[in-house]
């Protein structure tokens, strides 16, 4: 596994319990052992050997000169007015992610990177203008949640954050296998003991991916959805082109059944004159009415260079009034972060591009900060 620091050996952190126990067993220790390590890097955030004083010596010794117990490194943060932390993180080889952590009433969200950059190429993302890179492994994604656990500190004996959502850099589930690993030690008990509904999972579409989640977990799924038509979706979010919305959804409607979930959340961007219309509002009715969803209306954060604009106020809420006399849940999110760029699809490290977008385009999107 690569990771900040280029160390080749088996690094520790993001494996489930079953795959650290098994390692354990290797070594001819009983599977409490992994139980023990897990309280150390997850309950007190610790990755040093020479604390974790209920492992002895000679085990960790042993271990030290074995096995890694690597994470990224942070090498910015940034504080905004309204409480949002945002943190760039070095993933090696002068690459960059991003994650953020936005506190709310009796509840703290960490949005985690699961890519370093994105090759789905929405037009109106950040990280999709950047194009892909490469995909995190599960110590990279489990060590977000380390590090800002750490940064954050605990509010009365617990951790700040309560809730982990995929909403990052990156598109988890075409890093299906590492997003899946990481998300299994987020809801285990010896890991950080998240609930599943607390862990959000959140993609462009990728159907045959949804139906593979529904096999290995029961996170909860937010969809991009953003139009209610394939004309206007295969333009705005290019993976419809593959996977329709009647697919999409048929996708949606078998995982919450596989799942017993009480809803699928839809994140739809209002895009000023794009897709928030009333009628845009009423062909989403009877695509949703009466099924398990709810829908998430997110006002667009400008990333320059894009022909996007915010949509005012007024129009959200008439686009709210038809989905809500409709009967079907729907929020407006607050935008947070936007001082220091921590705002949805605004995030964007540094990275070297393996994927070509257009010269006129890469120039436009600059949080660079080599
Ligand atoms: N790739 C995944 C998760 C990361 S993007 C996905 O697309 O679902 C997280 C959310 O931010 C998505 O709903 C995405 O559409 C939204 N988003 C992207 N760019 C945005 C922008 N400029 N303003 C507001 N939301 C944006
Ligand atoms: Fe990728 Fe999500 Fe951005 Fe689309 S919105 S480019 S899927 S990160």
């Amino acid at each position: 596994m690569s990771t900040a620091s280029g160390s080749p050996q088996l690094n520790l952190i993001g494996l489930p319990r079953t795959e650290l126990e098994a390692y354990f067993a290797e070594l001819g220790e009983k599977p409490f052992r992994a139980r023990q390590l897990m309280r150390w890097l997850y309950e007190r955030g610790e990755v040093d050997w020479a604390a974790m004083s209920d492992l002895s010596l000679t085990l960790r010794e042993q271990l030290a000169g074995a096995v890694s117990l690597s994470i990224p490194v942070i090498d910015n943060r940034q504080d905004s007015v309204d409480g949002t932390v945002k943190w760039s993180l070095d993933v090696g080889k002068g690459q960059n992610v991003e994650m953020v952590f936005i506190p709310e009433d009796g509840r703290g969200t960490l949005c985690v990177s699961s890519q370093v950059g994105c090759a789905m190429d929405c037009p109106f993302c950040a990280t999709g203008r950047q194009g892909f890179n490469r995909n995190l492994g599960a110590a990279e994604i489990v060590g977000q949640v380390l590090l800002a656990t750490r940064e954050l500190g605990m509010a009365e004996g617990r951790s700040r954050i309560t809730n982990v959502v995929f909403m990052g850099m990156g598109e988890p589930l075409a890093n299906f296998r590492e997003v899946t690993r990481a998300c299994d030690v987020l809801t285990d008990d010896f890991g950080f003991g998240l609930s599943r509904r607390r862990v959000t999972v959140s993609t462009s579409g990728l159907v045959p991916q949804i139906d593979k989640l529904a096999t290995v977990s029961n996170v909860a799924l937010a969809i991009s959805l953003h139009a209610a038509h394939d004309e206007l979706r295969d333009e705005l979010v290019p993976i419809n082109r593959k996977h329709p919305i009647s697919e999409l959804l048929a996708a949606c409607w078998d995982y919450a059944a596989a799942t017993n979930s009480k809803q699928i959340t839809f994140e739809y961007i209002m895009l000023d004159g794009v897709n928030d219309a009333r009628t845009d509002a009423e062909a989403l009715v009877p695509l949703l009415r009466g099924r398990p969803a709810k829908v998430n209306l997110i006002p667009f954060n400008p990333v320059a260079g894009t022909p996007y604009g915010r949509t005012p106020r007024s129009r959200v809420d008439a686009f709210r009034k038809v989905l809500m006399d409709a009967g079907i849940l729907t929020v407006t999110r607050r935008p947070r972060g936007d001082d220091i760029d921590a705002a949805c699809g605004q995030l964007a490290g540094n990275l070297d591009n393996k994927v070509r977008v257009p010269l006129s385009e890469k120039t436009m999107h600059t949080v660079n900060r080599a």
